[in-house]
């Protein structure tokens, strides 16, 4: 059993969800910040988001559909190109809209083989690591750093958000997707799984691959930690036709944020 938040570090948890084929994987949401934390000790699966690697230039892909909403949502607000750092950039498809439009980019990726894809098909620099080990050795730093989908599978946001800062110019900006548990589809998600109903659809030996999930209160919390400014905070869904209620309503079941490196 979990015995303090991996945010805030308050021993205040409460059993939040209970998930797996039987019930007995545990995300325990903490009283002080609101961070959920899925007990690592269960287990944890990250390799099935492994994807085949497909081309930038499908238009129709999801991926790609994905990747340009989020590219046009960052180029309204990042100001003049400069250099970019995409960690986990899945199939380098925002880096090549970046680089379209005068960027220097760079991407991560954990694999050689998504590395080496990316590579090859569009000659874009993809450094293979585990981002919370990496070092840096160039001392290089960003305009902008991109994290789509990453930051709930790393077990340790602290830092993850001071890892970005040792990556980022003095103000510069980082892009950050991930799940909103404030959102209709994270209250259904939750009665789904506490009641067991879905309890067939996992293999036997089903793990999951987010460690922790944020809400926007929860997140501010991780800013003040670590000396980052909220700027942007959106959320968004699969059906843009409800993203402009989601707009007023920040309640859709992804959350976009951009934010700031506090100066000095
Ligand atoms: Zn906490």
């Amino acid at each position: 059993m979990l015995q303090a938040c991996r945010l805030c570090r308050s021993d205040k948890l409460t059993l939040w969800m209970r998930e797996g084929p039987n019930r007995d994987l545990d995300y325990y949401r903490c009283g002080r910040c609101g961070l959920w934390n899925y007990d690592i000790d269960c287990g944890v699966d990250q390799v099935q988001y492994v994807e085949t690697y497909v081309s930038p230039e499908n238009l129709h892909h999801k991926t790609n559909k994905d990747i340009r909403e989020s590219w046009a949502f960052l180029r309204r607000h990042a100001g003049d190109p400069g250099a970019i750092l995409d960690i986990g950039c899945g199939n380098g498809g925002l880096l090549y809209l970046a680089r379209k439009e005068g960027w220097r980019v760079r991407g991560m990726e954990l694999t050689e083989k998504a590395a080496r894809d990316i590579a090859e098909d569009q000659g874009i620099d993809v450094i293979v690591g585990d981002f919370l080990d990496y070092d840096n050795p160039d001392s290089d730093v960003y305009d902008v750093v991109v994290l789509r989908h990453v930051l709930e599978h790393l077990p340790d946001p602290i830092r993850a958000m001071r890892k970005i800062d040792s990556l980022l110019t003095e103000n510069g900006l980082a892009l950050l997707e991930f799940p909103n548990t404030r959102s209709l589809s994270y209250v259904y998600k939750r009665l789904r799984k506490n009641w067991g109903l879905q309890r067939g659809k996992y293999p036997p030996d089903w793990r999951p691959g987010h460690c922790n999930e944020f809400c926007r209160r929860t997140f501010r919390y991780l800013l003040r930690e670590t000396g980052f400014e909220l700027l942007i905070w959106q959320t968004y869904s699969k059906r843009p036709v409800m993203n402009g209620v989601y707009r007023m309503i920040p309640i859709a079941s992804k959350a976009r944020a951009l934010v700031r490196k506090a100066a000095g």
